[in-house]
């Protein structure tokens, strides 16, 4: 989980504007901590419970200082984009946040079923008609952020959580430190994310729209669907070129098991350039989304290489 982040001073674009309240109040006196849910280069997550209700949340140790330098305002940065983002369901919810010597604590709604992450490397893979429902929320988290004019830039299967794991539940987007407001300060470049799943535009340092998180949504839908990462390489520089060649394996047998549409949408979000790959509203028109996808029968369905298929350039509006 390495960031290609090489800045010395705080980005451009930060948001500022923050309502909820930073209590000083010290953690314990309200939650008792238990165990750690993940954890990030400079983030702990860790399982707590509000005494006075018993409810569970998940606390996100921030650390202020981060290689020498006062990071407090990033943190405030992913408070006020959560504020701003709180309408969405598919957001994860800010209940309140605390601040100790070291760290600034975001406490949030408690997403019980984990990452998307361990359904992308589980044996069993889901069934289609699970994949799409997950795609569909997602993009509907997605279209929610870009209507507000915020680009996440960090979306991956880590990073999308669901409420329950078995039977799976709704997705929760989180993870906003690297996330961007567009429009106000000009022309968005940023070296950010993690290479196997942010778009070449951004990789190459070109100016970043919502179109980036398009591509992201493409990679996770092609891990959902196949089990493997589709640009990761044996290093860094392979994926790199992996990602900027777009050199992606659509024949794999895995497709064999989904319909031929998963292959057409994840072929118009995974194009080079931004321009070409759907909205998140034209995403979901698209009708791999909204087909019906009977479970099939294990031992009857032949394996065979998935075909292409394109459904023409308009979809329909979603239902
Ligand atoms: P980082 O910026 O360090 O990647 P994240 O916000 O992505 O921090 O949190 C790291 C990990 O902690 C997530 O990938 C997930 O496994 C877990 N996590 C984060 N938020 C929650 C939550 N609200 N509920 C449950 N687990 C969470
Ligand atoms: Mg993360």
């Amino acid at each position: 989980r390495r960031r290609l982040d090489s800045r010395s001073g705080p980005p451009a674009g930060l948001l500022a504007d923050v309502q909820t309240p930073v209590s000083p109040e010290p953690l314990e006196a309200v939650y008792e901590v238990t165990g750690e849910l993940g954890r990030g280069k400079f983030a702990v997550v860790k399982r707590c419970v509000e005494k006075t209700t018993g409810k569970v949340f998940a606390a996100k140790f921030l650390r202020k200082r981060r290689r020498g330098r006062d990071c407090r305002a990033e943190v405030l940065h992913e408070m006020a984009v959560l504020e701003a983002a709180r309408n969405s369901p598919r957001v994860v919810n800010l209940h309140a946040a605390h601040e100790t010597d070291h760290d600034v604590v975001l406490i949030l709604e408690y997403a019980a079923g984990g990452e998307i992450f361990d359904l992308c490397v589980s044996e069993e893979l889901l069934p289609e008609a699970q994949i799409t429902r997950l795609i569909r929320q997602t993009l509907e988290g997605v279209h929610h952020l870009h209507q507000t004019n915020l680009v996440h830039l960090d979306l991956k299967p880590q990073n999308i959580l669901l409420t329950s794991v078995s039977p799976p539940g709704d997705i929760k987007i989180v993870d906003f430190g690297l996330a961007r407001r567009l429009g106000a300060a000009g022309e968005l470049r940023e070296i950010v994310g993690t290479p196997e799943y942010v778009a070449p535009e951004v990789l190459n340092y070109e100016p970043i729209t919502t179109a980036a998180d398009l591509w992201s949504v493409g990679v996770i839908a092609y891990m959902l669907v196949t089990g493997e990462s589709p640009f990761a390489g044996d290093d860094r520089q392979e994926t790199y070129l992996n990602v900027s060649q777009v050199n992606v394996d659509y024949s794999r047998e895995s497709f064999s098991r989904v319909s031929e549409l998963s292959v057409d949408f994840i072929r118009k979000l995974l194009q080079k350039a931004p321009e070409d790959r759907p909205n998140a509203a034209e995403c979901l028109g698209h009708p791999w989304l909204w087909n019906q996808h009977p479970e099939p029968a294990a031992a009857t369905v032949p394996v065979r290489p998935a075909r292409e298929r394109s459904c023409g350039a308009k979809w329909a509006a979603p239902p």
